[in-house]
């Protein structure tokens, strides 16, 4: 491994006031207690004069490092791209804002480093967040906490988070799942999974990037998630299913149909034509849904087979013998 203790990863939309206080407060930490780090800003398309700033940062202080996009792609594509560069032995992430205090990080490193986590993530449990939004995030954890199967996590979306290493290196974070980066790393094997509570403060320059539409938007990316973790790879066991019980749930209600329609004949009691029946409807629906589904699952099968990441596994270790490779024995 290499020996750069901490590498921060700082993605940024429109921060300039703020980055300069931020900057020299991360240098201040580093420091007193001796790290070796980097600071990696990830300018994501900000219109304000963040990345002069930045540029003007790195003159000064050489650990400060910076990418900045043409436009403005959101926090996930910002994080996804600090993490590539991340040459850390622990990396954290944090806002830009100054909503995180960089005064947290020498006890996060040290929980990676000896307490064994593969991931910290902080807990802002005194918020400074109008309650708009901290009532909501409540209800987001708790569902977040179900899904996953993470229960020890209150904050899942917490800007600040210490990860080992090689944790950023194995998962990808794109669109906005940045919020359910502990399920990531729990998807992609890294179980060991902490948290710390940090303090918050409340914002003091330029304003939130996101709106409410986050809680919309967390949601579906939530089931997306737990679909692809589930069914990536067997889309059929899911489609399969749903079609099936669909498809078995048309079949009777036309065998009812069918059987009373013959009962009534056979016993000369008057009947009605099977369309004025509700069943037949029932049934006809069904037996389209059911269809349907299963050709969403073979569809799916379909792309699994064709996809080159179909057999991409995490592997943790492995023995050779003699380290020699299949093809010389
Ligand atoms: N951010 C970003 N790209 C975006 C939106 C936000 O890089 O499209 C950054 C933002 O500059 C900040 C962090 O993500 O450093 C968190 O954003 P914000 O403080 O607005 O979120 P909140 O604290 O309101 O959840
Ligand atoms: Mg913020």
């Amino acid at each position: 491994m290499n020996n750069m203790d901490i590498s921060v990863v700082v993605p940024l939309f429109n921060e300039a006031e703020s980055l300069p206080e931020l900057e020299s407060w991360i240098a201040r930490v580093m420091d007193e207690h001796g790290f070796t780090y980097e600071i990696l800003f990830i300018n994501d398309g900000s219109t304000d004069d963040s990345w002069e700033t930045i540029k003007r940062l790195s003159e000064r202080n050489p650990n400060v490092k910076g990418v900045s996009f043409r436009r403005n792609y959101g926090k996930s594509p910002a994080l996804n791209t600090g993490f590539a560069r991340a040459r850390g032995n622990v990396v954290i992430t944090m806002d830009a804002d100054l909503q995180d205090s960089p005064d947290e990080i020498p006890e996060l490193y040290r929980m990676i480093t000896e307490d064994g986590y593969d991931l910290v993530s902080g807990w802002k449990q005194k918020r400074y967040d109008p309650l708009s939004k901290t009532i909501p995030t409540k209800l987001f954890n708790a569902t977040a906490r179900k899904v996953s199967g993470i229960h020890n996590l209150h904050d899942f979306n917490c800007g600040l988070k210490a990860y080992r290493g090689k944790v950023v290196k194995h998962i990808e974070v794109y669109g906005d799942m940045h919020r359910y980066i502990p399920y990531l790393a729990k998807n992609a094997g890294f179980t060991r999974i902490g948290e710390k509570v940090v303090h918050h403060q409340a914002r003091k320059y330029g304003k939130s990037k996101f709106g409410l539409d986050r809680f919309v938007n967390g949601y579906l990316d939530l089931a997306t998630l737990w679909f692809t973790n589930r069914f990536g790879v067997k889309p059929m066991h899911f489609f399969g299913l749903l079609g099936s019980l669909m498809f078995l749930l048309g079949l009777v209600a036309v065998t009812v149909l069918g059987a009373t329609k013959l009962y009534h004949l056979c016993n000369g009691i008057p009947y009605i034509l099977v369309t004025d029946s509700p069943y037949f409807y029932l049934a006809l629906v069904m037996m389209i849904l059911g269809t349907q589904l299963f050709l969403t699952g073979f569809l799916g099968e379909l792309i699994v087979r064709n996809s080159p990441r179909r057999n991409d596994y995490e592997i943790e270790e492995e023995i050779r013998i003699n380290n020699r490779t299949d093809n010389e024995r």
